[in-house]
């Protein structure tokens, strides 16, 4: 699946519910979020087989993503339904760890291939005012579950809310002594996140330097996404950084994205793509499908513009929550 800019589309990020058990500031509000119904999203059966149609296109890789995707019961089922479509090398999960400790078993029995673990701080009280849930020891409990399972590569993801020294080195310091990767992940304008400031990679870098020595580049890819890693002296892990704003990414662009209620979305800032759900429900052949699937990614946008003026009705106003990161 190619876009008019050569950009080759391989990877798709679906949120499977548009419901979290946290509420995290910069992603939700915290009260009076309008939840979708289960007939309003798409089925397990709905999501399975866009995905059949778009390996035949080219897909490769699955993220399944929410809200919290943890909380749509019968998750590894349909983990173990996409891992069997032909042409799909690698189905991977983000959660916020609160339900893995029980669920981990499942997952990897299902065969999922990475998971990625959201955690913003290791302090519990800043915990709860991230995620306005007291909820870290169950996902410090999730992360020991999911490293009990060292096939399956694990990584910390931090949105850098809270920027103090310790909060940093201690999220970076659990590469340190566990075989997991650490990555920070720039606050984008999106939703919720419009409201905080962003705190750079460079910024990151320095404080992590001071304290723990010289951060070496490391070259090789780990993952699909557009991050890059560093060693550090002594760590079993790498440190990584998703910078979309201050190193922009886009050329290197080969995702899309479906919501929960089937939109394919093609560019993380803007409204752009196509309602598959209606098509879904009113029965277009397979065909029709695929045409409008390579339509929607044909006119991809070119890049993001979160530094620059945006006319209102284009930009996205679903909060990330409905839309996985
Ligand atoms: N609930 C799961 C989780 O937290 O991993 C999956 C969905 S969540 C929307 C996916 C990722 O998006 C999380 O790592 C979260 O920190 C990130 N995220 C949410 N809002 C963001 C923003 N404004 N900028 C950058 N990342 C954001
Ligand atoms: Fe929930 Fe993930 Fe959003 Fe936090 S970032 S509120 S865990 S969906």
């Amino acid at each position: 699946m190619r876009d008019q800019t050569g950009r080759d589309i391989d990877y798709i990020r679906i949120s499977i519910t548009d419901r979290c058990n946290l509420r995290c500031v910069y992603c939700m509000p915290q009260e009076g979020m309008h939840s979708l119904s289960q007939e309003e999203i798409l089925s397990y059966d709905e999501i399975v087989y866009v995905c059949i149609l778009m390996a035949q296109m080219g897909l490769k890789k699955i993220k399944v993503t929410g809200g919290e995707p943890l909380v749509r019961r019968d998750n590894d089922v349909l983990i173990g339904k996409l891992k069997q479509i032909p042409g799909i090398e690698k189905v991977t999960l983000t959660t916020n760890g609160v339900l893995l400790k029980e669920q981990m078993g499942r997952l990897a029995a299902a065969g999922v291939d990475a998971v990625n673990i959201s955690l913003d701080t290791l302090d519990r009280k800043q915990y709860e005012e991230v995620t306005r849930r007291d909820q870290l020891s169950q996902v410090l409990e999730g992360i020991q579950e999911a490293l009990a399972y060292p096939q399956i590569p694990l990584k910390i993801n931090c949105v850098p809310i809270m920027t103090e020294e310790e909060n940093l080195t201690a999220l970076a310091g659990l590469a340190k002594t566990a075989p997991v990767h650490v990555r920070f992940i720039e606050m984008m304008p999106i939703g919720y996140g419009r409201k905080f400031p962003f705190c750079s990679e460079e910024q990151i870098r320095a404080v992590l330097e001071r304290v723990y020595g010289p951060m070496t580049p490391y070259e090789k890819k780990l993952g699909n996404g557009p991050s890059h890693y560093y060693s550090l002296e002594g760590f079993a892990g790498k440190i990584g950084f998703v910078s979309s704003i201050s190193h922009k990414f886009c050329e290197q662009c080969n995702r899309v994205r479906l919501t929960a209620e089937g939109f394919l979305k093609t560019c993380l800032q803007y409204d752009t793509g196509h309602d598959l759900r209606s098509l879904l429900r009113s029965g277009a052949d397979s065909q029709k499908l695929k045409a409008v699937i390579q339509d929607a990614i044909l006119h991809k946008p070119a890049s993001h513009h979160f530094l620059e003026e945006v006319l209102d009705t284009e930009e996205e106003q679903r909060a990330m929550s409905q839309i996985g990161g």
